[in-house]
């Protein structure tokens, strides 16, 4: 409680700006300028709750080309809770505006800015840009969800990546309601592994494509965010709501790819969120004159978590992403009826 309250000051301070309890404030954090000295910032809206509670942040385009989040918080941004805020809310639609204005996931000197966290203020555009996050939004949160899509030419079923073995981690996890959760071991130089060593209980959401609005994947993310707001008393649940059946999630035990066996054309035969059976068949992968063909089959049985959008691949492209749980038909019956509700 001490440590939300010392997070929950009367007056936040977010760069050179003061925002008192119940203030709605839009800001910009400076990160440079463009090579013809057009400044660029990273703009963000705190929503401060009359009543003190949770710092939360959400943040997307961390990878600049990852669109679905962005979507998220302008979403968000519109809901009436908001006004009924307890805590602080800061949304960031935009982290990454350089990858964003360039419609590409790194930085203009290719890096990746969710490996470049913590970051340093004396280091690369990416470490000066992780620094200025963790310092001004990240420090003075208690908890966060970091929005992504699938990397370009990639689909993903909307899925929760958090580190399980924390069990606060993990019940924010379940709290997010989309029913597959994968326990995914910290990233080296992640968002999320920076906010986990700063002790802000953060989650990942991932859902759909790179440069695309993928409206299912977008009601997922705005329904988890606003469960997840209730879950730590941020917001009211409503009572028709609370009266619902709780949504069930599950919790991957592993997840693994499956490879192109060569170079070719492909033509799919699965998609997202399909129960896979050991020895399915999956793709097939041809020539250009559809010669030559060779089966791609399930190793195991398992959900389809992630798929190619490509149809063109090089040997030992991933093709197929396949998380594998206890009993996958009771998975499949909660994506069934997960997506009946949307
Ligand atoms: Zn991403």
């Amino acid at each position: 409680m001490n440590k939300s309250k010392n997070k929950d000051p009367d007056i936040l301070k977010i760069g050179d700006t003061s925002i008192k309890r119940g203030e709605r404030v839009d800001l910009s954090l400076k990160v440079g300028a463009l090579y013809d000295h057009t400044p660029l910032s990273i703009p963000l809206e705190v929503i401060r709750g009359k009543l003190g509670g949770p710092t939360l942040f959400i943040s997307a385009a961390v990878h600049g080309d990852e669109l679905n989040g962005v979507e998220i918080i302008r979403r968000i941004l519109k809901r009436k809770e908001l006004n009924q805020l307890t805590g602080t809310l800061i949304l960031i639609p935009v982290v990454n505006v350089f990858g964003f204005n360039n419609k590409s996931r790194y930085l203009p000197d290719r890096r990746d800015l969710n490996r470049s966290f913590p970051g340093t203020s004396a280091g690369s555009l990416a470490g000066r840009m992780a620094r200025l996050f963790i310092k001004e939004v990240v420090e003075k949160c208690t908890h966060g969800i970091d929005l992504h899509t699938g990397a370009i030419h990639r689909a993903n079923l909307p899925q929760i990546r958090a580190c399980l073995e924390d069990v606060k981690t993990k019940e924010l996890a379940q709290s997010f309601g989309v029913p597959v959760i994968i326990d995914s071991k910290i990233r080296d130089g992640s968002l999320r592994e920076a906010a986990r060593k700063k002790k802000v209980t953060t989650l990942l959401f991932e859902g759909g494509e790179a440069l695309r609005f993928n409206e299912d994947v977008i009601k997922s993310g705005v329904k988890g965010c606003i469960s997840v707001m209730e879950k730590i008393g941020m917001i009211k649940k409503s009572p028709s709501k609370a009266a619902k059946k709780k949504k069930k999630v599950y919790i991957a035990n592993n997840s693994f790819w499956i490879r192109s066996p060569h170079s070719g054309a492909v033509n799919f035969f699965k998609s997202l969120g399909d129960n896979i059976k050991n020895g399915d068949l999956l793709a097939t992968v041809s020539n250009t004159f559809g010669r030559e063909a060779t089966n791609v089959y399930a190793t195991e049985d398992g959900i389809l978590v992630g798929l190619a959008m490509l149809p063109l691949v090089n040997q030992g492209d991933a093709l197929f992403h396949i998380a594998t749980f206890k009993d996958t038909t009771k998975v499949k019956k909660a994506l069934d009826i997960y997506s009946e509700d949307h």
